[in-house]
């Protein structure tokens, strides 16, 4: 088995990571390694804050790592909120006043079109490699649903007719933009760690 730390300090991403990736890598918590903090995110995209918190787990440790990155970016507004989707009404982040914001600002938009897009990254024996998942769709004209969390109330994948929050949470896993990066790591995981052995 492989040692992986997950460069999160949420434990709702902990157990679901864990539950994805268990059979192939031995999951590790960063409290661990000491590191009690927030990672820094201070990027202009989510690939970049992914690879930096990779990084900073990395530098310090040189152990493997994996890290995630996610957001919602609405064509409209040019791929707002992107990058800052988790506090785009302000601090502290607020999933109602998140989605408040976002139906004042798509006031008019005749294009409701958005994506979720998650980054990972896995750090593994110096290298980084990192993996894109996203589900397309549109973004409601009022909240609907009350599973889920963030943005679920307001997005419609396409070719469904009810939101990320009308669904069951294992119905959502199965199309989601984390999900389905978390599927691209496993293959190249499969393919390119044959051989190793930590
Ligand atoms: P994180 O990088 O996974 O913590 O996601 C950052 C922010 O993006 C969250 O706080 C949510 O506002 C939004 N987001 C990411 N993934 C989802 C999702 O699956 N549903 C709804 N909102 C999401």
């Amino acid at each position: 088995m492989i040692e992986l730390y997950l460069a999160t300090q949420n434990k709702h991403k902990m157990e679901e990571l864990s539950a994805l990736l268990g059979e192939k890598f031995l999951i590790k918590s960063i409290a661990a390694l000491g590191v009690h903090e927030e990672i820094p995110e201070t990027g202009q995209t989510l690939a970049e804050n992914s690879l930096q918190k990779a990084q900073f787990i990395a530098d310090r440790y040189g152990v493997n790592c994996l890290s995630d990155d996610s957001g919602l970016e609405v064509n409209c507004l040019g791929g707002l909120p992107g990058v800052i989707s988790a506090r785009y009404a302000g601090v502290p982040k607020n999933d109602s006043e998140n989605s408040k914001k976002l139906l004042l600002d798509m006031h008019g938009c005749i294009d409701r079109s958005a994506r979720f897009v998650t980054v990972l990254t896995f750090h593994h024996k110096g290298k980084f490699s990192q993996f894109e998942g996203e589900i397309k769709g549109q973004i409601v004209l009022s909240p609907r649903g009350v599973q889920g969390f963030g943005y679920d109330p307001l997005f419609q994948p396409e070719n469904e007719s009810r939101t990320f929050a009308e669904m069951s949470l294992s119905e959502k896993n199965t199309i989601a933009h984390r999900a389905r990066a978390l599927h691209k790591f496993k293959v190249f995981a499969d393919e390119s760690l044959k051989f190793a052995d930590q």
